[in-house]
């Protein structure tokens, strides 16, 4: 799945975390696949995401020449855009839906006219990210990057003409029931517990 070490780094700190599964799962698609995030757990052992922040941190120091705020969406993203601000010397802000709409957290005082990078756990389709970026627009935020811990899409979505920077870029393999090959196998399935955020 990974192929190179670098890789292979951010991959076993994901499992240091037990965020990223390996087994037999249903997907809430109805598809099977043999890996799991549940990203949760990212936040859960915090020694532990600090590894990967660390990692995250040197990825955009080293691209992202000045800006004010890490900005990142509510819930999950929130201890890792706060910790990416710590390291990066930063300030943090984050965003929460009221009424559907995506909107800065009320208090956070110095964001508008300001720059800033978008910093999520797992890029899937981009929605949550678009948003974000809605949101930021609104209030003259100038965004100068957006970072992901994990893209599911496997690099394959830009948004808004964006690249989308990741520690790791990974697209699962999710197979139909009648054709997947640890059923064939009569490995037990997990149905994980669903999301309760949209992504
Ligand atoms: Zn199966």
């Amino acid at each position: 799945m990974a192929e190179n070490a670098h890789d292979q780094l951010v991959l076993s700190l994901f499992k240091e975390c037990d965020a990223l599964l390996q087994g037999h799962f249903k997907l809430t698609s109805g598809k099977h696949s043999e890996w799991y995030f549940e990203k949760i757990r990212l936040i859960e052992k915090p020694a532990a995401l600090e590894k990967i922040v660390d990692l995250l941190a040197e990825k955009i120091e080293a691209e992202i020449a000045d800006f004010d705020y890490v900005v990142s969406p509510a819930y999950g993203a929130i201890a890792i855009g706060f910790l990416a601000a710590l390291k990066l010397g930063k300030k943090f802000a984050f965003t929460q839906r009221a009424d559907e709409k995506m909107t800065i957290r009320s208090g956070f005082s110095g964001l508008d006219g300001s720059t800033a990078i978008i910093v999520e756990d797992i890029l899937t389709t981009g929605g949550s990210i678009q948003e974000v970026l809605a949101c930021l627009k609104e209030h003259q935020v100038a965004v100068k990057g957006i970072y992901v811990l994990v893209d599911r899409s496997g690099g394959a979505v830009p948004i808004e003409g964006r690249a989308v920077g990741s520690l790791l870029a990974l697209k699962v393999e999710a197979f139909e029931p009648d054709v997947c090959p640890f059923c064939k196998k009569g490995i037990p399935i997990t149905k994980p517990g669903a999301s309760d955020k949209r992504t």
